[in-house]
C-alpha cells in the first residue's frame, strides 16, 4: 500500500470524527503554496507566469502555521512553485510535524541533493517528487532535458537517507498506456514508498494548450494504464482505490473542492487548488462565502474536464467512507478496466468561463506596492535559470524574509 498504516489510522480517525460530527464540509488535505517562484518554466504550469514582484512574495512561517490552525486539516501538501527555494521550508515543515500533521513536501528535486540535510526523515513526513512518466516524457513535460535524471539521483538519496519517498505524476493526452504502466514498474522497483497520479488540469494560462486531457480520453487513458498492472493493484498509489476507480470511469463524482483548501500568497482561494477566481482572507471566510453551487462539472465551463485528485479524492474518500464494501470489493479485486462507464455529468447547463486572473494580480500588485517603501519597489532582479538550478541568478528576497 502507498499510505502508511499510522497515516491512514489517523486520517481514518479524523474522517470518523467529521461524520459523526454531522459537519457537511470539512478539509482533509491542506495545499499550501507558500511562494510561486519555480527554477524551471514547464509547459503545463499556470502559475509561474506572474509578475516578478509577486513571484518574489512567500508567505511567512507564522502565515503556514496560521493556514492550518485555522483550517485543522490532518495532512499538508505544500507546492508551489518549487518550495525548496523558500528559505524558511525546514521550519515550516518542523512546525507542522509538531503539530502532529502529516506533511507532504513536493518538489521537482533539482534542488534536494543540496537541501536534504536540513530535514529529517519520519514516518509523517514524505518528499514527493514530481516525475511525469519516463525520461522522454518528464523531460518533455519540464521542457529541460536532464531533469528525469536528477530526480531519479535525488530519489534514490533520499531512500539512502531513510526518507519517505513518493512521486506525483502528471498525465498529458500524449501519454501512452504501456510506457506509462512500464514507468510506474521502473519508479516501483526503486523503493517508492508511493505514487501519486493525477490528469493534467488545463490552467487557462498554461503555456501549452494543447495536450490536456479531456474526460473520455482520461478514462481511457487510466483504464488502458491500469489494465497493465492488475487492475492498479500492482504499483503503490498513494490515493484511494476509489479515485482511481472513478478516473478508469467507474464512478461519476461532483468535485469536493473544500476538501483541499488552498492557501496562497493571494489568500485562501476561490474554490480549488486549481481555480483562483477569488481569495478569502480567512479559511472561515473561505467556507462560509464561496458560492460553491457555482463550480464544479456542470455547473462551470472551466470545470468540464477536471478529473484531478485534489478536487475528486476527497469525494472518493466520502464514498469509500459511506460504502465500505464496495470500497473493499474494489481494493481486493482490482479496478475494472473494461465495460460500460458510469454515466457523467452533463455539461449542457454549465455557466461560462469569466476570465479575472489579471483583476486579481492588478490588485495584489498595489497591496505590495502599496507595502513597500519606495526604496524597495522595485525589488530584486530576478531570473528563471534554464539550467534549472536557480542557483545562476539570485535567489529571490521575499518580501516576508
Ligand atoms: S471541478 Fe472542482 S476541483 Fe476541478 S476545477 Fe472545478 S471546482 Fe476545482
Amino acid at each position: 500500500m502507498g499510505i502508511p498504516v499510522l497515516q491512514a489510522a489517523r486520517i481514518g480517525a479524523y474522517l470518523l470524527k467529521q461524520q459523526l460530527s454531522g459537519r457537511k464540509r470539512y478539509p482533509l488535505v491542506l495545499m499550501l503554496e507558500p511562494l510561486f517562484r519555480c527554477n524551471l518554466a514547464c509547459a503545463g504550469c499556470g502559475k509561474i507566469d506572474y509578475p516578478n514582484e509577486i513571484l518574489n512574495q512567500r508567505l511567512s512561517v507564522e502565515q503556514c502555521m496560521e493556514a492550518i490552525d485555522e483550517c485543522g486539516a490532518p495532512v499538508v501538501s505544500i507546492a508551489g512553485g518549487e518550495p525548496l527555494l523558500h528559505k524558511d521550508m525546514p521550519e515550516i515543515v518542523r512546525g507542522y510535524l509538531a503539530r502532529k500533521k502529516f506533511v507532504i513536501l513536493c518538489t521537482n528535486a533539482l534542488l534536494l541533493a543540496k537541501k536534504i540535510d536540513d530535514y529529517e526523515p519520519s514516518p509523517s513526513f514524505t518528499w514527493s517528487i514530481h516525475l511525469d512518466g519516463n525520461q522522454a516524457m518528464h523531460d518533455k513535460s519540464v521542457c529541460q532535458e536532464g531533469v528525469y535524471e536528477k530526480a531519479v539521483e535525488a530519489i534514490r538519496l533520499a531512500k539512502a537517507k531513510g526518507f519517505q519517498v513518493s512521486i506525483n505524476c502528471t498525465l498529458f493526452n500524449d501519454a501512452d498506456p504501456e510506457q506509462t504502466a512500464r514507468f510506474f514498474d521502473d519508479v516501483t522497483a526503486l523503493g517508492l514508498n508511493g505514487i501519486t497520479v493525477s490528469p493534467g488540469y488545463a490552467y487557462e494560462r498554461a503555456p501549452d494548450q494543447q495536450h490536456f486531457l479531456n474526460r473520455t480520453r482520461t478514462k481511457e487513458l487510466f483504464r488502458g494504464i491500469l489494465s497493465r498492472g492488475r487492475g492498479g493493484k500492482a504499483w503503490p498509489f498513494t490515493q484511494s482505490r476509489m479515485f482511481l476507480n472513478f478516473l478508469a470511469g467507474n464512478e461519476a463524482y461532483h468535485c469536493t473542492p473544500w476538501g483541499n483548501p488552498t492557501r496562497t500568497v493571494f489568500g485562501w482561494q476561490k474554490p480549488c487548488y486549481l481555480l483562483g477566481e477569488g481569495y478569502a482572507k480567512t479559511f472561515k471566510e473561505l467556507m462560509e462565502d464561496t458560492a460553491w453551487d457555482q463550480y464544479g462539472v456542470g455547473n462551470y465551463e472551466k470545470c468540464a474536464d477536471c478529473m484531478v485528485h485534489s478536487g475528486f479524492e476527497a469525494s472518493a474518500v466520502q464514498h469509500m467512507v459511506t460504502n465500505p464494501i464496495k470500497a473493499l470489493a474494489v481494493t481486493l479485486g482490482g479496478i475494472r478496466t473494461e465495460g460500460p462507464m458510469a454515466e457523467d455529468i452533463p455539461l449542457d447547463r454549465q455557466r461560462p468561463a469569466q476570465y479575472v486572473f489579471s483583476g486579481h494580480v492588478e490588485k495584489k500588485l498595489s497591496e505590495i506596492r502599496a507595502e513597500k517603501p519606495a526604496s524597495a519597489k522595485h525589488g530584486p532582479r530576478v531570473r528563471i535559470t534554464r539550467s534549472g538550478s536557480g542557483e545562476a541568478g539570485p535567489e529571490p528576497v521575499a518580501a516576508a524574509e
